[in-house]
């Protein structure tokens, strides 16, 4: 079983670090269909399917690109994904890609939006605007009118009409790669012992450069291969759910470095786009509606979008209770405007539910772990000194 597992995340971490998105342009030549990227953090990656364009999510250049151009796009108080996602562009390594969708997030990639039209004019660039208001009425009027539009871009550029019949299709092989995502998850809050984080979130980010079929297979064999494992114990670590690292992404390493720490992470807001719709998308009725209602009522809380109703923190809090989570690490990148103005209500969520925390933040290139290693590792300690007091 440990050859399986290594198997599949070799294959995994292969893809991950690939900054020239080799498996894209083996998919395009093969199939003769156009390729979009994405930004984080959500996109109806069902329509680019039925539509037969291969949707690509893009986190940035990581630890792995050097930095030279993007810089003088980006004033220094601004967090690293823009700047190395320009950095792609401009060395050619998206040159593969069709086009570039920049879902609304913050101002940061709507800016990015604006640049890439600039930088790029040939290629299709689109911002792609969420409501804030989730009233069927104006929230999904307004949304489902820019699901039409997109549909439409990409049908100009080349792709498929849409499709009613086709949408269907894609939302059904969509709604079993999300429930696999899940039942990944109910198996690391289960034993986290058996599904490492780090592990997991290659598998996660390698299917962002894959069709979701492949996706889904391989998810399936890591999943497979670990539920066999006998050789993975339990070890006496603090359970924490990691959040605030929702759009520019920690580097492996650090991941690695919590996980060594001492932390067993429990829950997470890495590569969200999987766990964006919490359930699964209902195949009655007309597709694109379905769509529609899903991101209206059925997404997962986010900094990045309104609540009304709620209170800001109380999901936070729901989710370690959920995962039975003993503490929580607020670990943000540098300069994210939307996780950090959020930062204060979750820990004060926090505090009022008696959940311990502590806080640090990142930069996706950041290589220096120690100082995280010792806050979370004393961090880990202290929970488990507490919880046998
Ligand atoms: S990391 Fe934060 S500030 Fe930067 S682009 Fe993403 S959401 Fe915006």
């Amino acid at each position: 079983m440990a050859n399986d597992i290594e198997t599949v995340l070799t294959r995994a971490e292969e893809l991950y670090r690939d900054l020239s998105f080799g498996s894209v342009q083996s998919w395009k030549e093969k199939t003769g269909g156009m390729a979009v990227g994405y930004l984080p953090i959500y996109v109806p990656c069902e329509l680019f399917h039925a539509q037969g364009v291969l949707p690509v999510g893009i986190m940035g250049g990581g630890d792995g690109l050097e930095i030279i151009r993007g810089d003088a796009y980006y004033q220094s108080y601004i967090c690293h994904i823009p700047r190395s996602t320009i950095e792609l562009g401009l060395n050619g390594n998206l040159d593969c890609l069709d086009g570039m969708i920049f879902p609304a997030i913050c101002d940061v990639i709507r800016n990015l939006s604006g640049m890439w039209k600039l930088q790029f004019p040939e290629k299709l660039s689109r911002y792609f605007d969420v409501p804030q208001n989730f009233d069927a009425e104006v929230g999904g009027r307004f949304y489902r009118r820019e699901l039409e539009e997109l549909s439409s871009d990409l049908a100009q550029r080349g792709a498929r009409a849409y499709d009613a019949e086709a949408l269907r299709s894609s939302i059904a092989v969509y709604n079993e790669n999300r429930k696999l995502v899940r039942e990944a998850y109910r198996l690391r809050r289960e034993s986290p012992w058996k599904v490492r984080t780090a592990e997991l979130y290659l598998v996660l980010r390698a299917g962002l450069v894959l069709p979701v079929e492949e996706f889904t297979a391989m998810l399936r064999d890591y999943l497979d291969a670990v539920s066999n494992d006998d050789t993975r114990r339990p070890m006496d670590q603090a359970r924490v759910v990691l959040a605030g690292s929702f759009c520019e992404q920690p580097p492996l390493g650090l991941i690695k470095t919590l996980e060594r720490s001492g932390c067993y992470i429990v829950d997470d807001d890495l590569v969200q786009i999987y766990r964006w719709l919490r359930n699964d998308i209902p195949l009655e009725g007309d597709p694109l509606e379905n769509l529609v209602r899903a991101f209206l009522d059925d997404s997962i809380e986010s900094p990045t979008r309104y609540v009304g109703d709620g209170v800001k923190g109380q999901d936070l809090v729901q989710r370690v209770e959920q995962s039975r989570a003993e503490g929580v690490l607020f670990c943000a990148p540098s300069f994210c405007d939307p996780a950090l103005l959020d930062q204060p209500m979750a820990t004060r969520a926090a505090d009022e539910a008696g959940v311990p925390w502590t806080a640090f933040k990142y930069a996706e290139n950041t290589g220096q772990f120690q100082v995280i290693r010792e806050q979370a590792g004393t961090f880990a300690d202290s929970i488990k000194l507490w919880s046998d007091a």
